[in-house]
C-alpha cells in the first residue's frame, strides 16, 4: 500500500510520477532552473509542444527576475543608483507591483527588499555565517517594501532608495506557474502536474478522472522520502508549500533557515515548520503568484496571525499549517479534498 500511495503520490517538494494512461499523449520533462528541479508532466494531443513551451518561459522568466544574473531586470535595477530609474519588463513590473500589494496586505511580513540580510546569513552564496545583531540593525535600516518605487503610469520605471536591493525569490516560482498555467490554457491540454519544488500546479484530473493527489512533506522526517504530514486532492489548483526545511545551516546546534522575518533580521521563528497555501487555478487571476507570496508571509506570522489573516481574508485560499508542538492545522475549505497520513504521528485539526 506505502509502494502504491509513493507512486501515485506528487510532492510538494519531492517529483511528478504519474499512471500513463496508453491512449493518450504524455510528455514528461525535467527543467534545472531558479535552483529548483522542475518537473512537467503534460498530457493531450500538444502534450510536447506545451511542455517545452513551459521550459523556454520558465528560462524567459528566470532571465528576467534572477538576483544573479548580472543583465537580469532585477540585477540592473539593483545596481542602479539610488534614486535612478531603470525601465524593466512588463512581467517584473508586474511581479514587482505584487510584491508591495503582498507586503501591503501582510502587514510588511513578505517583504523582496530582504536581499542585504539574507545575504549577511550567507544564503546567496551558501557561505552560512550567524551576523552579528548590529550588522543586522545596520541592514534592517535599508530593508522596507516602501523603499523602492514604481512610476505612476505606462511606463515601466523602477527605482529604490540608497542601500536598498531587491529579491523577488519569495514569489517568482508563483508567477512562473500562473504563466505555464495560460500556456496549458492556450494550448487546450486537458491535464498536467507542474512541480516546482514547493510550488505545484494541478491542471484538470488524472487520467482515471480523480484528483490529482499532492503529498504535503514532513517537515520533521525530510529524509525520509515518503514522510507526509498529509495529502491534497486537487483539480486545476495551486498548492504552495514554504518551510524552514527546505535551505537551512546548523551551528553551535542551533538551526538557521532561509524565511527571514523583516521585524528581525533573523530566520522567522513563528512556532510553524510549513505552510501550504491552496487556491484554485481561474482564469485571468494570479493564484499561483499569491499562493507563493502568502506561503512565506503567513510561515513569518505564526499560526494565530496566519489563521486571523485567512479569516479576515474572504474564501479565496485555504491552509494546511504544520506546527513545531506537533499538530497540523488545516482550514474548512479544504474539508474535502485534505486527507491526514495516519501514519504520521501528528494531532489533526480543522479550524473555521
Ligand atoms: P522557496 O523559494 O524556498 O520555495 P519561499 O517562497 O518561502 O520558498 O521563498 C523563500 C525565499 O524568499 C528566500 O530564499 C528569500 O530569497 C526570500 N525571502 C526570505 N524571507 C522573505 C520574506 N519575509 N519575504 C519575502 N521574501 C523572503
Ligand atoms: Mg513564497
Amino acid at each position: 500500500m506505502a509502494a502504491l500511495m509513493a507512486a501515485l503520490t506528487l510532492g510538494l517538494s519531492g517529483c511528478a510520477m504519474t499512471p500513463a494512461d496508453p491512449d493518450e499523449a504524455q510528455e514528461s520533462i525535467q527543467v534545472i532552473a531558479m535552483d529548483t528541479v522542475m518537473i512537467f508532466s503534460v498530457y493531450g494531443e500538444k502534450s510536447t509542444h506545451a511542455a517545452y513551451a513551459a521550459e523556454d518561459e520558465v528560462r524567459r522568466l528566470e532571465g528576467l527576475l534572477s538576483r544573479t544574473e548580472p543583465d537580469s531586470d532585477v540585477s540592473r535595477l539593483n545596481a542602479a543608483p539610488a534614486g535612478e530609474e531603470v525601465t524593466v519588463s512588463e512581467d517584473t513590473r508586474t511581479l514587482l507591483e505584487a510584491a508591495q500589494l503582498y507586503s501591503k496586505i501582510t502587514d510588511g511580513t513578505f517583504d523582496c527588499t530582504l536581499a542585504p540580510v539574507s545575504s549577511a546569513w550567507g544564503f546567496t552564496e551558501d557561505s552560512f555565517r550567524v551576523p552579528s545583531r548590529t550588522e543586522l540593525n545596520g541592514l534592517l535600516k535599508n530593508v522596507g517594501w516602501d523603499k523602492f518605487h514604481l512610476s505612476e503610469g505606462q511606463s515601466l520605471a523602477a527605482s529604490h532608495d540608497e542601500g536598498v536591493e531587491i529579491d523577488l525569490g519569495g514569489i517568482a516560482k508563483g508567477y512562473v506557474t500562473d504563466a505555464i498555467a495560460k500556456i496549458l490554457e492556450e494550448n487546450n491540454i486537458p491535464r498536467a502536474t507542474i512541480s516546482l519544488g514547493g510550488n505545484v500546479l494541478v491542471w484538470g484530473d488524472r487520467p482515471d478522472g480523480t484528483p490529482w493527489r499532492i503529498g504535503i512533506q514532513d517537515p520533521a522526517r525530510v529524509d525520509v522520502a515518503d514522510g507526509y504530514a498529509g495529502f491534497l486532492n486537487l483539480t486545476n489548483a495551486f498548492a504552495v508549500t514554504s518551510g524552514g526545511y527546505q535551505r537551512y545551516f546548523e551551528e553551535d546546534g542551533k538551526t538557521y533557515h532561509h524565511i527571514i522575518d523583516p521585524a528581525t533580521g533573523c530566520p522567522a521563528d513563528s512556532g510553524l515548520t510549513s505552510v501550504t497555501v491552496v487556491a484554485d487555478w481561474e482564469q485571468g487571476e494570479s493564484n499561483g503568484t499569491l499562493c507563493d507570496a502568502l506561503s512565506t508571509a503567513l510561515f513569518v506570522m505564526g499560526e494565530e496571525k496566519a489563521l486571523d489573516f485567512w479569516r479576515t481574508s474572504g474564501s479565496g485560499f485555504e491552509l494546511v499549517l504544520v506546527t513545531e508542538d506537533g499538530r497540523v492545522v488545516s482550514t474548512d475549505g479544504l474539508t474535502d479534498c485534505f486527507a491526514p497520513d495516519e501514519t504520521s504521528g501528528y494531532a489533526y485539526e480543522t479550524v473555521s
